[in-house]
């Protein structure tokens, strides 16, 4: 029901129910990758129902207005994210640690600015959207991150934890704090976000860069971030 697109930068997800929505669009130029899943799937880009952004990130929100173009579904975002998408920029990247100083080069660009057609509040219903998901305000990553929670216990998470190194290249399903943090000093934030993913009985968590994590695996990663909780 979940697949999962491995782009250059970073994961997009197409979730197949009554119509394909695709969650989060990769960097600029992802748009004819992500088209040409869909058809390998058997669809038009007019199928597509939803374009759905975890967060305002260059590499997640980069080809939102080229796939909006393609498909005319609408684009939905958190509004913590909102003045991001519309300017095209990250806003603050905070690298964790030397592979994400590496890559923020890479992601750390403007990108097509966007007028979302839905912006998203906390209690908002994906299901009248046509999504079979709840939302869980994820923050921590940035201000308006959210995450996808499914009935199978499948959930999207965007950038709130990161798996393995060289975006998933290797230890892919190894949880790893997120590339950037909007404030290093947030780490509670982060924590905060990813217990509340856990409190709510999910077992897979499909993140933006490498992935997916296995629930066992982060609740490990987070008892031991929270003991050795001072620096990163
Ligand atoms: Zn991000
Ligand atoms: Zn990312």
């Amino acid at each position: 029901m979940i697949t999962k697109l491995n782009l250059t930068i970073a994961n997009v997800y197409i979730v197949v129910g009554a119509r394909p929505v695709v969650v989060d669009t990769g960097a600029p130029g992802s748009a004819p990758k992500i088209l040409a899943a869909l058809a390998k799937q058997g669809f038009q880009p007019a199928d597509v129902g939803l374009i759905l952004l975890t967060h305002a990130h260059s590499d997640h929100a980069g080809s939102a207005a080229a796939l909006r173009q393609a498909t005319g579904a609408p684009v939905a975002i958190h509004h913590g994210d909102l003045a991001m998408l519309r300017r095209g920029d990250n806003g603050r990247m905070l690298p964790t640690d030397f592979e994400a100083r590496l890559s923020q080069r890479f992601v750390d660009k403007p990108f097509p600015a966007l007028e979302p057609d839905i912006v998203l509040d906390n209690g908002s219903d994906l299901r009248a959207l046509g999504l079979d998901a709840d939302l869980l305000p994820t923050p921590g990553h940035s201000s308006g991150s959210i995450s996808l929670l499914f009935a199978n216990g499948d959930a999207i998470v965007g950038d709130i934890l990161r798996g393995g190194l060289m975006g998933g290249t290797f230890l892919s399903s190894r949880p790893t704090y997120p590339f950037f943090l909007y404030d290093l000093a947030d780490k509670a934030v982060i924590h905060a976000s990813v217990q509340a993913v856990l409190d709510r009985r999910v077992q897979r968590l499909f993140t933006g860069h490498g992935g997916p994590l296995s629930r066992p695996e982060v609740e490990r990663w987070l008892a031991n971030q929270r003991k050795h909780s001072t620096s990163l």
